[in-house]
């Protein structure tokens, strides 16, 4: 079992080639000699552990440096006054040469480091960040000042989960973190209601980066490639970056992940109307179809357009009240109803982003009380919003299109290259 185990990972360090911006990442390699009885989720930060063991020392600074903290109310004679400085120290600096105005921002809670030599200032470090720090170096009779900015590195790792009660509560066991986790459920939150969908069993698989400063994660990097298996069904999303539309998401074969239209103008409203062709009208008490889904929301809750388009009405029509109908390209066209106002700048023949905020809920025209009343056509018929197929947001430009589908195919190759790795490790761990 172990020797199995083992030239799994054999092929699967064959296998991981560089992704294709080799300069900006680094290839994971599974860590061999795992004990048994690890817990798989702890593989993934093993991996970035064993990366950083290998990571390059830091060169030694040539000087000795004496650090200072900014306190509350501290000017640059406070501080340079502690070290042992006086105001002609502060002056000399000051009016040195490249960016010692910079000094003039400094604040609590920042370090500042000295250099001094014979009662002489020969170096002044003053951190800004983690990574950007001005670096003050006394040359002949003055200073001269050089930003020092340190690059973050960028690790590739994986991670995948099983979903016992919630995304959260997986992906945390995983190792993601917080913010990762919002992330993917935004990539997949065009397929998946994360609240309604989620199943036991669900699963998830995600290669991502976390960025590292001297040999310690500082941040998140960005996801590259994820699935997500939800009620039997995967969804499989991979980043790109173009060159004129920046960073998106999109499926194996170039789709889009993102949908030309949200599901909800609303945000988190509860569905107070459900679309019935035969329902009874609850003014009129007669037969009326209700062509479209009613959003129970409060007064002058802010109402977005559903998909980029362009305003064909904005203004009062009979039941509807104030009422918005959007045309989207040729094929559809939406509708928002009982609007107590419209957002600026909402008028005929305006340009409207999908997200944009059009209008507000209210209740003008024959409405019991405030909620928005929406519409959805395609092809001049109403259709329900709720279970329409919504179409996919604009696929991979053609130019980009073989681009893309090689990083895909690569993605693709890895997310089950690492998942059957993490599975022969866990056979290998039953078997001993
Ligand atoms: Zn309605």
């Amino acid at each position: 079992m172990a020797a199995a185990a083992c030239s799994a990972v054999m092929i699967l360090a064959l296998t991981l080639l560089p992704s294709p911006d080799a300069t900006a990442t680094k290839t994971v390699r599974l860590k061999t000699n795992i004990a048994p009885q690890e817990p798989l989720v702890e593989l993934a930060e093993e991996l970035v552990e064993e990366q950083l063991a290998e990571a390059p020392a830091e060169p030694i600074a040539t000087y000795q440096w004496q650090d200072e903290k900014v306190r509350n109310g501290d000017t640059l004679s406070h501080i340079f006054k502690r070290v042992g400085l006086n105001s002609k120290d502060v002056y000399d600096v000051m009016s040195g040469d490249g960016d010692v105005a910079l000094l003039k921002k400094i604040h609590p809670g920042q370090t500042m480091r000295f250099a001094i030599e014979e009662q002489q200032l020969v170096a002044l470090e003053y951190v800004m960040s983690r990574t950007d720090s001005l670096l003050i170096e006394r040359e002949g009779d003055h200073y001269s000042a050089d930003m020092q900015i340190k690059e973050l590195v960028p690790y590739t790792s994986y991670a995948e989960g099983t979903i016992d009660s919630s995304l959260f509560l997986a992906a945390q066991k995983a190792g993601l973190s917080e913010g990762m986790t919002m992330e993917l459920a935004n990539i997949f939150g065009w397929d998946v209601d994360f609240v309604l969908d989620i199943r036991q069993g669900d699963s998830f698989r995600v290669i991502y980066q976390e960025m590292h400063l001297d040999g310690e994660k500082v941040k998140d990097g960005e996801i590259l490639a994820a699935q997500f298996t939800n009620q039997g069904e995967t969804f499989t999303a991979i980043r790109y970056e173009s060159a004129d539309r920046g960073a998106s998401y999109f499926t194996p074969e170039g789709d889009s992940m993102r949908k030309a239209f949200l599901r909800s103008p609303i945000s988190f409203a509860r569905i107070s109307s459900h679309f019935n062709l035969s329902r009874k009208h609850p003014v009129l008490h007669t037969i009326r179809a209700h062509k479209g889904t009613d959003y129970a929301a409060s007064r002058g809750t802010p109402i977005k357009a559903t998909g980029d388009g362009k305003v064909i009405f904005a203004g009062v029509k009979g039941g509807y009240g104030k009422v918005v109908i959007l045309q989207h390209g040729q094929k559809y066209r939406t509708l928002y109803a009982h609007m107590n106002n419209y957002a600026k700048g909402v008028r005929s023949g305006a340009r409207v982003r999908q997200g944009q905020t059009i209008g507000y809920v209210g209740s003008t025209g024959l409405a019991t009380g405030p909620h928005l009343h929406y519409e959805f056509y395609v092809n001049g018929a109403v259709r329900n919003p709720v279970t329409v197929k919504l179409p996919h947001a604009e696929p991979i430009p053609k130019q980009d299109k073989d681009a893309f589908l090689a990083i895909a195919q690569q993605m693709v190759g890895q997310l089950s290259t690492y998942a059957a790795a993490m599975e022969s490790e866990k056979v290998a761990n039953l078997g001993q």
